[in-house]
């Protein structure tokens, strides 16, 4: 890997961890009233004790499970 392909690597990371870094920050927005993939309501309890939550807990642990 020559120099200027390093540079631009270590651009497009920094650019990546940016982006992610951000959408934490939308992460701790506003929670849904109804869960993003699966439509279901995510009750009010939820909302509050996990600010800017977007699934309900089925999905939710279903993508930690993935990760
Ligand atoms: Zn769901």
């Amino acid at each position: 890997m020559d120099e200027a392909h390093f540079e631009m690597a270590q651009r497009l990371q920094e650019a990546q961890l940016q982006q992610s870094l951000a959408s934490r920050v939308q992460y701790q927005g506003e929670s849904a009233e109804f869960c993003a993939t699966c439509d279901v309501e995510i009750p009010q309890a939820r909302r509050l004790a996990v600010p800017g939550c977007q699934l309900c807990v089925d999905c939710q642990g279903l993508q930690e499970v993935r990760r």
